[in-house]
């Protein structure tokens, strides 16, 4: 077996198992924020609890080891990447291509999740949460997961929630670059060497661009990768790259470790979430 079939193996294993393990980590993180800006409308103190400490837990791994959150852990995430396979599949059984977004837009439309954000900010902030009472997508996900079917009073929600899988299927990762709150909120995170990717551009094949064209959020990887924030730790350029040189971390000291770095964040992303529940 080559080692990317067995990076691949590693990570969608570990996806799997989060989404059935701990589905709701990504709604417990915003949770957070909104108890943050709901306590600070109402001039009570923000106190700990298990929202806070996940919202925390999650952004202080973020820091430190880039968005292995998103690429390994988020159900979310782990169900736009189940949409878009089965999307891929569908298209060439049928031979019919649904329409892609082009790249230039691409690039483009990633600031709406920082509109996003903000929206969602302005309503916690405006105490205007009742308004928009069974609009959320994510509520009618989690719904669903645990079996139940949310009602007509979940119109909005169900409409939004939708239009999002449609979305899932035309463009991989189309909810996490485009309209995820907190991917607003990680993006700015990675910002240590070991957190972001980086290559050799010097040794790359002159016009060579497999690794970008084939980033589900349209990426260049540079040498010191200063703007990796939207990198979401997939390793699908590492797969293709033919000259196998791109690596975790500025310093080349992970190049072909990947695994074993990986089931180290792993096995501290565990250890973190435990600890966080226990507090
Ligand atoms: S961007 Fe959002 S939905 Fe996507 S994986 Fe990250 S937290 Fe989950
Ligand atoms: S393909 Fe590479 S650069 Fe793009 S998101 Fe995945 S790991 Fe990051």
């Amino acid at each position: 077996m080559k080692k990317r079939d067995i990076r691949r193996l590693v990570r969608q294993l570990i996806q799997i198992v989060f989404f059935l393990w701990m589905p709701a980590l990504y709604t417990s993180a915003f949770s957070g924020v909104r108890y943050v800006i709901e306590h600070i409308r109402e001039g009570k103190p923000v106190e700990q609890n298990a929202f806070l400490i996940m919202l925390i837990a999650l952004c202080g791994f973020t820091i430190i080891f880039g968005r292995f959150f998103c690429g390994f852990i988020c159900a979310f995430g782990t169900l736009g990447d189940g949409m878009f396979a089965f999307s891929q599949w569908v298209q060439k059984k049928r031979k019919k291509r649904l329409p892609k977004i082009p790249d230039n837009w691409g690039k483009r439309m990633q600031v709406i999740k920082y509109i996003v954000v903000i929206v969602l900010i302005g309503i916690y902030a405006l105490n205007l949460t009742d308004k928009f009472k069974g609009s959320s997508p994510w509520e009618v996900f989690s719904m669903l997961y645990s079996g139940t079917i949310p009602s007509f009073s979940y119109l909005a929600g169900w409409i939004l929630f939708l239009l999002i899988l449609i979305g899932m299927c035309m463009k991989e990762r189309f909810f996490c670059q485009y309209l995820c709150p907190m991917g607003a909120i990680f993006a700015w995170l990675p910002v240590l060497p070991f957190s972001v990717l980086s290559r050799d551009r010097e040794k790359c094949i002159p016009k060579c661009r497999a690794c970008q064209v084939t980033c589900p959020v349209d990426m260049e990887i540079k040498r010191d990768q200063k703007e990796g924030g939207e990198c979401i730790h997939c390793m699908q350029c590492m797969d293709v790259c033919p000259k196998q040189h791109i690596c975790l971390g500025t310093g080349k000291k992970f190049n072909g470790n990947e695994i074993p770095f990986i089931l180290i964040k792993l096995v501290l992303f565990i250890l973190i979430c435990t600890f966080a529940e226990n507090l």
